[in-house]
């Protein structure tokens, strides 16, 4: 019988939620007779995973005795990448080899492996390396919604996004399918040092039109001489991407163009949201909210829809794997002792900047 490795939790931290993550040996109630067992191949960690442990987000997995613990627990993270190990007599649609992500979010994805009672909870994905499988739910769901699901884009005319937090992944990947789909792309990242070495980055390596600073999209003089330099005659910025907050919320507001839409995705600067009033009522602004996770539970058609329209653009070599700028983690599972994966993911938790994945 199998021998299940999962990172588990039963209660919150919100200051430091390496806290309550243990690692948590058993072996699962369920026969493969009637659930399909999965191996996990690679699994990122997620700013929504984190918020999760935090106790702050409100989209949580039920806590179970279903893994010989004795309180209630929940097996952490939410997307990843698996293999089919079996499946039960019954199951058309897989078999064993395949690749899978979970359709859902709350799946449980930080185990060496996981069962599934139906087939139609995971979606098959095929073509794509293991590090573009294991991120497309979240990020590249996300970026392909909020930018093709929300405007009427003119590819002949002169279109643009603006974005805040420039260099995260999602906005990487929003990037690149707005390129794709010849629509410009105005990048704001947090001031830096080596602000032109990022910059440059992002312009050649990810195709944004043009990257500015905060302090240059924050200043009067930038938004009135240099901006409509950058933009060029009759821009239409149709859609703000903001995933920051504050004042940054504020400044990209102000670059949309009459009737303009932000969605706000994330609030990573921890500010409620600023807006300058004027724009509500001269400028006919609109601003929503977006949530994957909603979105999929809303509809699940549309979801396993995205994943496919996704994998195509990585396949077509529109976008760039993530694997380009993620931290990679190898959790050795033959050999790693349980204080060892533990240190592993916690050092993913802590080390920012790059998306870290865990590969097993
Ligand atoms: P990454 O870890 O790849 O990137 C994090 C980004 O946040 C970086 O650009 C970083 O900028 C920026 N950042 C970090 N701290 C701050 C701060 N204090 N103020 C301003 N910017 C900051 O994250 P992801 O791409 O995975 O996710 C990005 C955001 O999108 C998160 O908020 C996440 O929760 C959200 N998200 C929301 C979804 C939804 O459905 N609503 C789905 C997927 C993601 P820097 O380079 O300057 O450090």
């Amino acid at each position: 019988s199998l021998k299940f490795k999962s990172l588990l939790y039963s209660s919150h931290d919100s200051k430091d939620c390496t806290n309550v993550l243990k690692v948590h040996n058993y072996t699962p109630n369920v026969s493969a007779d009637s659930s399909i067992v999965l191996r996990t191949l690679a699994f990122p960690i997620n700013p929504s995973d984190l918020n999760q442990l935090e106790g702050v987000y409100p989209s949580k997995p039920e806590k179970v005795l279903d893994y010989s613990t004795e309180e209630p627990s929940a097996i952490a993270g939410n997307e990843g990448l698996f293999e089919v190990v079996s499946v039960p007599s019954g199951v058309k649609t897989l078999k064993p080899g395949d690749r899978v992500i979970p359709l859902q979010a709350n799946f449980g994805t930080w185990s060496t492996y996981r069962t599934c009672d139906k087939e139609s909870d995971l979606i098959k994905i095929e073509g794509v390396d293991i590090f573009t499988a294991a991120t497309i739910a979240v990020n590249g769901c996300t970026a392909y919604q909020m930018v093709n699901d929300y405007i009427d884009w003119d590819p002949n005319g002169n279109d643009w996004l603006i974005q805040n937090a420039g260099t995260s992944s999602v906005s990487k990947i929003v990037t690149q399918i707005a390129k794709a789909k010849n629509i410009k792309t105005l990048s704001v990242i947090r001031d830096r040092e080596n602000f032109e070495e990022v910059a440059e980055s992002l312009e050649n390596k990810y195709g944004a039109t043009k990257v500015i600073s905060e302090s240059e999209n924050g200043g009067k003089e930038f938004g009135k001489e240099v901006i409509p330099k950058v933009l060029g005659p009759n821009a239409q910025v149709k859609l703000a991407l903001n995933s920051v907050g504050g004042i940054s919320c504020a400044n990209i507001a102000r670059k949309l163009s009459y009737n303009g839409l932000m969605l706000t995705y994330g609030g990573m600067s921890k500010q409620p949201l600023t807006f300058p009033t004027g724009l509500f009522i001269f400028k006919a602004l609109r601003s929503h909210g977006f949530w994957v996770t909603q979105n999929s539970k809303d509809d699940p058609e549309n979801k396993i829809k995205t994943v496919n329209e996704v994998v195509k653009l990585y396949r077509d070599g529109k976008i760039i794997s993530p694997k380009e700028d993620a931290r990679t983690l190898e959790w050795d599972v033959k050999n790693a002792s349980d204080e060892q994966v533990l240190q592993l993911i916690s050092e993913g938790i802590k080390t920012k900047g790059g998306k870290n994945i865990v590969v097993l």
